[in-house]
Order: structure tokens, then sequence, then C-alpha cells
């Protein structure tokens, strides 16, 4: 025999029993939504490296290691899709969505693909739902959007559920900023890990997220983007936080909030699940007023976020997986009779029942059995002497014409 072949590292399958307990997230995740007014979307599986390289950001983990990158021939080059943003963008722009009422309400529930170190709630494919709200600045669509993955969040009954919250400012703001930061890094470089030292100069605001003590110690002392914002960035900000205030969500201002996408500005938030451990970030995302002309487009405000379906369902309780139910389960007593069951079954599916004919090769008791353990609410018992409908709630048996089984059933 041959080596059995298994799933890629950091892949995994979704099993039938797993099925449920996503289809549920995902049905009130649609649910919340559009109520909201957000429509669906899908974007392609793979896009332009340019796409991620431009919109992402070259400076970011994920452009500059994480991407599932191939050429075509010819030199063109693609990539799995390593996050939504930047691709619904994309299709904004394409299909010129800048006509419809702003702002438009766009949401996705898709695969996306990073080649991360695999771990638990860390994969290398995994499943995202995301919102995105495009076309208007307004505060109010940060604290719209914030509430929506909030509603789905507690939905689902995530547990230990943090929302972490801060403003990036401008692109200008953040540039002075950034090279505050990195003056700062700089004067105290001797205490600093070998990495945050490495990327003083690419990427200094990740130094906020490093577990080395000696960078923690120095990081306490750094400057905070938020004390650097200018009045308007300050304004929008403030009315974000009284809009979640009014409706009831607690949030916490954590100036030190970094996102490891390069294209938020202004508004960046975070849920994040105590339950799960070092992977904790459930879900989270913010504004991207920049991006739009990053990828080619007039500038246009954008706000959305993303959240991982596996982090929601590891965060949250586990739902006990219920058979689905069963109308019919035909049963016949000897091979003569299975193309007659065959078609009754096949009737009852296309009458609307959920209907089921032996195929396993069983005995006449082992299918009496294995109806039982489907849970059918009645079987019809095929045999040489006529057809018998055994009500499973009731025990009660009767002999019944075949072709009246269907009505049988349905009273
Ligand atoms: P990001 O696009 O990095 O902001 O991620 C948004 C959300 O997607 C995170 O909060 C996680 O819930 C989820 N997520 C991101 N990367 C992964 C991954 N490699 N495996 C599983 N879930 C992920």
């Amino acid at each position: 025999m041959s080596d059995r072949i298994k799933a890629p590292r950091g892949t995994f399958d979704v099993l039938p029993d797993q099925a449920q307990a996503r289809a549920e997230i995902e049905a009130s995740a649609k649910a919340v939504l559009e109520r909201a007014g957000y429509q669906r979307i899908e974007t392609p599986t793979f896009e332009e490296t340019a796409l991620f390289a431009r919109g992402v950001g070259a400076s970011t983990d994920v452009v500059q290691k994480e991407m599932y990158t191939f050429n075509e021939e010819g030199g063109e080059s693609f990539t799995l899709r390593p996050e939504g943003t930047a691709p619904v963008c994309r299709a904004y722009l394409e299909h010129g969505m800048h006509k419809l009422p702003q702002p438009v309400r766009l949401w996705y529930l898709s695969t996306f693909f990073r080649r991360e170190r695999p771990q638990h709630g860390r994969y290398r494919q995994f499943w995202q739902v995301g919102a995105e709200a495009i076309g208007s600045d307004d505060p109010a669509v940060d604290a719209e959007s914030i509430l929506l993955l909030a509603e789905i969040l507690e939905a689902a009954r995530t547990r230990e559920l943090r929302l972490r919250i801060s403003s990036l400012g401008t692109p200008d703001t953040r540039a002075s900023y950034r090279a505050e930061l990195q003056r700062y890094l700089r004067a105290h470089e001797g205490r600093l890990s070998q990495e945050v030292r490495d990327r003083i100069d690419l990427n200094p605001l990740r130094a906020f997220d490093a577990d080395h003590p000696g960078t923690r110690e120095v990081m306490r002392g750094a400057p905070l983007l938020l004390d650097r914002l200018r009045p308007e960035d300050r304004e929008h900000f403030d009315t974000v936080l009284a809009l979640l205030e009014g409706a009831g969500l607690a949030y916490e201002v954590d100036p030190a909030l970094v996102r490891g996408l390069d294209y938020y500005t202004r508004t960046v938030f975070e849920f994040t699940s105590d339950a799960l451990g070092a992977q904790s970030g459930v879900g989270g995302g913010g504004r991207y007023d920049g991006l739009m002309e990053q990828i080619g487009g007039a500038a246009t405000p954008g706000m959305g976020w993303a959240s991982g379906i596996e982090r929601i369902l590891l965060a949250s309780p586990e739902r006990a997986a219920a058979a689905p139910p069963l109308d019919l389960f035909v049963a016949y007593a000897s091979p003569a009779l299975k193309e007659q069951a065959f078609r009754l079954a096949a009737d009852a599916r296309r009458a609307g029942h959920a209907a089921r004919v032996e195929l396993g090769g069983r005995s006449l008791k082992g299918q009496l059995k294995q109806a039982d353990r489907a849970g059918a609410r009645f079987v019809a018992i095929l045999g040489d002497e006529g057809t018998a409908l055994k009500d499973m709630e009731s025990g009660e048996q009767r002999d019944v014409e075949t072709n009246t089984v269907m009505h049988h059933i349905r009273r």
C-alpha cells in the first residue's frame, strides 16, 4: 500500500457534525447583517498580487511572508486572498458602486489563505465572515459596524468577550508619529529584542505587540499615537466612543492596539476572547479611508471588519449536533422490492419530505434498527404480502396500500 495522503498542514476538514454549528453561526451573521442593509458579495479566491501588495501594505507580515503566490505564464502574478477588504474595494471600483447610494454595505463569508505557523486557532486556510461599509466617513458608520459584529458574537454566545478600540488618525499624523516612535526606539535600542530592532525602519508600531520583557518595559514609556491625533480625528474618535456608549456596548480604549494590516486610518478595533489563549482575536477591523487610492481608485472612505468562524466556534459553547429530521424511512423485505422502495422514497422527497431508502444492503431487521437510529418519524415496510406503515412515535403499525403511504404521513 502506498502512503496515505493527508490534508495539508494548517488546513482542516469541516466534518458533518461541525457543519451544523458553522451553519448556525453563518445564518445568524447573515440575519444580523442583512437586517442592517448589508448585501452579500463574493469575490474570486485569487487576485492579482499587486492588489494585496498595494492594498494591504508591503511592510505587513501578511504580504512579506504569508501569501500563497503563484505565477502564470506571461509573468502575471496571482495570490490566494489573505483577507477580504482589498478584494471588496477592488470590486467596488470595478463595478462603479460609487454610483449607488452611499455607504454601500457589503458582507462576505469565504475562505482565506495565509502561510502562518499552524497552531490552535491559527490555520493556513480559514473562514471569515466580514462586512464593509464603503463611501461614508460618518463616525456612525464605524459605530454601527462595530455593533453588528458585537451582535453576531453575542448571538454565538462567545465567551469572555472584550472590545478594544483605538484611533490611528490619518497617514500624515501616523508618518510623523512613526518618525517620533522610531527616534524613541533608537534611543532605547539596547533593551529591545532583536526582532523589534530589525523592524524599527520597516514597522516600528509592531514593537507594541512584542512579548519580550525588555521591549515591553521600553514600550511602557513610548509616545502614543492617540495623544498626537489631529483635532478632527480626535473628534471622530470621541463620537464613535459616544455612540458605542449610548448603545450600551462596553469597550476599552487601547492606545497600543496595532492591527496587522497597513490600510487602517482612524478607528481600529478588535474583539478578543480570553477563553482562546494565545490566538485571542475573534474579529476586528477599522476604517480604511486611504485604501481605494492605494489600489487606483478615487479617494473613498470605508469601514469594515472580519471575524474568523473557527475562532468564534472555539470561543463559544459547543453546540449539540441534532440529527436532521427524517419523515420517512422505506424498508423492504426482499431484493425484489428494492425498486419499488427506491421509487417510494424518491416520490416522498419530491413531495417535500425527508425520506431515505435502505442502500447499505441490510437485512430487514437491520433496516428497522437503522430507521430507529436515524430518528425516522414513519417507517414504510414493503413486504411480499403488502406494505405496512409504522408510526415510530406511537409504535402503531398498520397495513396500507403502498400508493397511500404519502397520504398517511402527510396527515
Ligand atoms: P485579520 O484579517 O488579521 O484582522 O483577522 C481577522 C480575524 O480573522 C481574526 O480576528 C481571526 O478571528 C481570524 N483569523 C485571522 N487569521 C487567521 C488564521 N490564520 N486562522 C484562523 N483565523 C484567523
